[in-house]
């Protein structure tokens, strides 16, 4: 193993306590405070996160200005190269990144192996690729003897910040496109989950990621997040998080009229018919609603189904999540792991005493069925697959972004109905529609406030398409054209002939 990597996460068998470090311009930096991490899945620390603040985040500004204008330079081509090799450097060492990412958030190993870590190699892959293929504009105007054509050009330092969901995946969706579009980068991952990008600084070194163009500073929002978007040589901000964080940022950046984009919240819907293909239609909906513990943005949360079809898609759906297995994250017949820290464990538990305060029916998961755990995940943050009936639209429980293993199951009669209950709600991230009439299918999905609609499937996501959130779940969107838009700034020229 590469002595650097002697000390990288491996799972059970990761040295603890883990001591992360900044990378700033190049270089491994000690912080002079630390914040505790926990293993969600036995509630031990186990990791030391730096806690930094202004002074650490100025360094790291200074240091991707002193890099951005000879990355700048550097032809799409040339940069293409280097994302590829780190992809090729990430995929290599995918079992070290799943063991850690399970360890450091709480999700299965499985999952991480499967789905996170080959998604974050593949960011690199795609935007190494999509980075050649964008054209810009030429518009001619005969009468004024003139054409007139666009330029894009990288921005500059660019604010990267995310959430502690998926921690690696939605880093490096934001970094693959900054860097391939000649942006250099300053990234601050989750204080909760903070491992793997510490593990990806590693790798940027090997790939000849020159020093500066992606430095990564640890630590809490209110002192490293705060200080990145409000810093006036970060002229572009790439956030996920919670809409209330949304907000503090869109305040603290307005005076330096910065470009901004949110990924944020949802509350998201699926709508059932009674013509859905019910086999189908209740594994993909246990897997929509309860997939990584609940805790994607995309996760259902309200199940609205045709009245119909309501007491047989319940009875299915109810047994089904029964059989949606939370267990140790590290073995490999366990679903869902553990949820990422005791507070949102308590949060999510008391959306449930919620609904049974309010009238409501919890069918299964928590306090019905007990949840068998190995010694050792005694004190893990874990809920099980949680399904409820009997709540009102109004309920906070059908209002707030919960963000936890719980689905709440409702009946609806007719399609105007389902709409106006689905989009009954200030996020509109992402929707399911289940349908096997064609018109149907396609009239729901266009009426429905979403960023995203699937239909008849749940999590299939083409990176050339716009993704982001309508209302209180996004401003803007990433993805293939929109993540170069967004990355570079544009530039009309007109030439007279
Ligand atoms: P959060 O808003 O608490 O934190 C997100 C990031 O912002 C963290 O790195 C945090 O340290 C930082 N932050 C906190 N306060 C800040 C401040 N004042 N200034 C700057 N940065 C600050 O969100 P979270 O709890 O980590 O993540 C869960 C949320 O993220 C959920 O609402 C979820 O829906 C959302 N999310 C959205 C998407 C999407 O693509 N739409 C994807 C994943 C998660």
């Amino acid at each position: 193993m590469h002595p650097d990597r002697a000390d990288m996460a491996q799972g059970a068998e990761l040295k603890t306590p883990l001591v992360l470090q900044n990378y700033i311009g190049g270089e491994f930096v000690p912080c002079s405070r630390y914040i505790d991490s926990y293993d969600p899945s036995t509630g031990e620390v186990y990791c030391q996160v730096p806690d930094s603040g202004p002074d650490e985040v100025e360094q790291a500004v200074n240091a991707a200005k002193e890099a951005f204008s000879s990355w700048a330079a550097r032809s799409p081509a040339d940069r293409a190269h280097v994302l590829n090799k780190l992809a090729d450097l990430l995929e290599a060492h995918l079992e070290e990144f799943a063991q850690a990412e399970s360890r450091d958030q709480g999700k299965t190993v499985t999952a991480a192996r499967a789905m996170e870590v080959p998604r974050a190699v593949y960011n690199f892959r795609f935007f190494a690729s999509s980075v050649l293929h964008h054209m810009t504009e030429c518009s001619e105007m005969p009468h004024a003897e003139c054409v007139s054509y666009t330029v894009r050009r990288p921005v500059g330092v660019a604010g990267l910040i995310s959430p502690w969901n998926l921690p690696l995946y939605l880093l490096t969706w934001k970094i693959a496109p900054a860097i391939a579009t000649g942006n250099t980068v300053v990234a601050k991952p989750s204080e909760m989950t903070s491992v793997t990008a510490w593990m990806l600084c590693k790798l940027l070194k090997e790939a000849d990621i020159p020093p500066g163009v992606v430095n990564v500073v640890f630590g809490t929002g209110p002192r490293v997040g705060d200080a990145l978007v409000s810093h006036p040589e970060v002229p572009l901000v790439s956030f996920t998080g919670s809409t209330a964080t949304a907000r503090l940022i869109a305040e603290r950046s307005a005076p330096y009229c910065k470009k901004l984009s949110m990924e944020l919240g949802g509350k998201n819907p699926a709508v059932i018919f009674e013509d859905a293909d019910l086999e189908e239609c209740v594994a993909t909906t246990v897997r929509s609603s309860f997939s990584n513990q609940g805790e994607i943005c995309l996760c259902t949360s309200r199940v609205f189904v045709e009245r119909s079809l309501y007491p047989e898609f319940l009875q299915k759906f109810v047994v089904a999540a029964r059989q949606w297995k939370t267990g140790c994250p590290l073995d490999k017949s366990s679903n869902n792991g553990a949820l990422i820290s005791k507070e949102h464990l308590e949060k999510v538990r008391s959306y449930v005493k919620l609904a049974l305060s309010e009238g409501g029916v919890v069918h299964c998961g928590e306090g019905v069925d007990p949840l068998p755990l190995p010694e050792r995940n005694k004190n893990g943050y874990f809920m099980g697959a949680t399904v409820i009936t009997g709540v009102a639209d109004e309920s906070r429980c059908m209002q707030e972004e919960i963000f936890g293993p719980v689905a709440i199951v409702t009946p609806f009669d007719g399609e105007e109905e389902a709409v106006r209950r689905a989009n009954n709600v200030r996020y509109g991230l992402s929707a399911v529609v289940w349908s096997r009439d064609v018109g149907r299918v396609h009239r729901v999905a266009q009426q429905l406030q979403a960023g995203i609609v699937w239909t008849n499937c749940w999590l299939v996501r083409d990176l050339n398409l716009p993704f982001g959130g309508m209302k209180c779940s996004g401003v803007g969107r990433e993805g293939g054209w929109d993540s170069y838009h967004f990355f570079t700034e544009v530039k009309t020229i007109t030439v007279k002939h």
